[in-house]
């Protein structure tokens, strides 16, 4: 099958790397005009004229973007299946409309309001009470269009800095860590979860994943379960989803947001689980049974972030693995990762030190079972 991919950044070339053994060919459409993926075919479409082109090389269209006009995934679906859907991205692509279908499926999230004034959010602020994190409706990622307010009177500084008409402001929840759940559905509605990762963010950027969780109680582990099944069930989905919750002191579990396609913090499936999420994200959208989830080590993916590493010394590191990204340097941009794998957590603790302390300005990782 030719599969037809939205965007070419990483998360397009990984899932293309996937794809080749399976026997898929890949084709590109860049709206950006500035790809980073390098290989398949790329289609560079700034001015929206190559739609044709693109339509006629193509069996089936997935995406590694979802801030895309969903009048654009529309017309894709009216003429090639596209999976996810355009329903599942618009909900995903606009935090109004995720938060209402939290609601809606029983999905507990921290306390939140919808705004679309400087005043309402100083109201939200006084409700909430502060500190409280406001959100820009659509098109944030990686902590932009963001701020956290710890009076109310700071409520005109971040609404005229983030500069967008709606915003949900969020209670600020004071999570023993913040974890993810990634699973894929076939075509047929079949399910299959990954082990949760615990994940370590710093200003907003995911910085290292560890998978499986040492300390992960088999409840929580299936109440994420339960709700990432309620999610794809309810938008019939077809692929990768992931959803990032954070964990309270009672061991609840609260939404914060989805991601309808593969994800950052599910890269260390790569070399740490029986089938890789590009893999299944793959299979599920060509309609191919799904591959095993299972974990084969413990693993923690940390990213390559502004500044690359010495890949020699890196490499020199035992159960080391570098994927890098074909990207130059800039401040704030992903590159790459490594994924270190190991038997246990204590080994993967020193692991993962030594090769931290060999990633530029790498934050030195925290995670809840580390002493
Ligand atoms: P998001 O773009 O919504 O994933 O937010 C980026 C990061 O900001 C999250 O991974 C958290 O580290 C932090 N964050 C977002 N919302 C909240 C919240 N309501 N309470 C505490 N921290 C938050």
């Amino acid at each position: 099958m030719n599969v037809g991919i939205l965007g070419a950044g990483q998360l397009g070339q990984m899932l293309a790397l996937a794809g080749y053994p399976l026997g898929s060919r890949f084709t590109f459409l860049d709206t950006t005009g500035s790809h980073s993926a390098d290989l398949g075919e790329i289609i560079s479409d700034p001015h929206n004229r190559r739609l044709n082109e693109f339509l006629e090389r193509v069996d089936v269209v997935t995406h590694e973007f979802e801030h895309l006009p969903v009048s654009l995934i529309r017309e894709i679906e009216a003429h090639r299946p596209v999976y996810p859907s355009s329903r599942a991205i618009a909900v995903c692509q606009n935090r109004v409309k995720e938060k209402a279908l939290f609601d809606r499926l029983g999905i507990p999230t921290p306390d939140y309001r919808v705004v679309t004034s400087a005043a309402e959010l100083a109201d939200a602020a006084q409700t909430l009470g502060c500190p409280v994190v406001a959100k820009s409706a659509t098109e944030g990622y990686d902590g932009k269009g963001q701020a956290v307010l710890r009076t109310p009177d700071a409520a005109g500084d971040a609404w005229a800095d983030i500069g967008h008409e709606q915003l949900v402001v969020e209670a600020f929840v004071d999570f023993v860590r913040e974890v993810s759940i990634i699973a894929v559905r076939g075509r047929d509605g079949a399910v299959q979860f990954y082990p949760m990762a615990e994940n370590q963010h710093v200003d907003g950027i995911l910085r290292y994943s560890v998978a499986p969780l040492p300390d992960l109680d088999a409840t929580v582990q299936q109440t994420a379960d339960d709700y990432i099944r309620a999610l794809l069930d309810e938008l019939d989905y077809v692929g990768v989803l992931a959803l990032e919750l954070f964990q309270t002191r009672d061991g609840k579990l609260l939404a914060n947001e989805m991601a309808p396609r593969v994800h950052n913090s599910g890269h260390w499936t790569m070399d740490g689980a029986v089938t890789s999420q590009f893999e299944n994200h793959l299979r599920a959208v060509q309609g191919l049974p799904l591959g095993e989830t299972a974990a084969v080590a413990t693993t923690c993916m940390a990213n390559v972030i502004a500044r690359e590493p010495d890949s020699s010394r890196l490499l020199g590191q035992a159960d080391v693995h570098l994927h890098r990204y074909g990207k130059s340097e800039r401040a704030g941009r992903k590159l790459g990762h490594v994924n270190v794998v190991a038997r246990d957590h204590a080994e993967l603790a020193r692991k993962l030190e030594a090769c931290a302390a060999l990633l530029p300005d790498a934050p030195e990782p925290m995670f809840s079972f580390l002493p």
